[in-house]
């Protein structure tokens, strides 16, 4: 039985990635989502807040669970056996990245298989960074992100 891990930053979880859990659940049934502990230079959520969105957003979908990693990814799946890493793929730019991903990682864990599924067609532009550029400038983001991102998002910007 396949065990697909969907890992990534989720800095924040965007509606494109929410999509993407779906699509992975309705196609095996189960699925993990793995949240990287490091989010990149700038991040806007700490990982336990990144978790705890995650959690809102997705906790009551039968068959899914939700992780953190640190380290190699495929070090992550391997100790949990898992044996499918889901990818989304929205555009050419993403392609070239995640073939290269893809094919190291399947270098450094060969029985590991990397799927892509491409998001519905009106999140293929939405991205986690792109929305953090957004937020910087005082933006709406409210088409791109789930009701419970936004929620805290709210709940910051009054606090502060
Ligand atoms: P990473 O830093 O690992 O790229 P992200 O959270 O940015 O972490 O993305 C995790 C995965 O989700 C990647 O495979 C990315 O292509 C995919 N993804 C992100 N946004 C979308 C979207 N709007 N539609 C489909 N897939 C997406």
């Amino acid at each position: 039985m396949v065990h697909p891990l969907f890992p990534g930053s989720f800095d924040p979880p965007t509606l494109g990635h929410l999509d993407l859990c779906r699509r992975g659940l309705r196609l095996f049934g189960r699925l993990t989502v793995a949240v990287a502990e490091n989010a990149g230079k700038h991040p806007l959520f700490t990982l336990q807040e990144r978790l705890d969105l995650l959690e809102r957003c997705l906790g009551g979908l039968e068959g899914l669970s939700i992780t953190s990693f640190r380290g190699l990814v495929v070090d992550h799946a391997r100790a949990h056996g898992h044996d499918i890493l889901l990818r989304g793929l929205r555009d050419t730019q993403d392609f070239e990245y995640e073939y290269r991903m893809a094919l190291t990682n399947r270098e450094l864990a060969p029985e590991i298989e990397t799927l892509f599924l491409m998001p519905s067609l009106e999140y293929t532009f939405t991205s986690s960074s792109l929305m953090k550029e957004i937020l910087a400038c005082g933006g709406d983001v409210s088409a791109f992100l789930p009701p419970e991102v936004l929620e805290v998002l709210r709940d910051r910007n009054d606090r502060t």
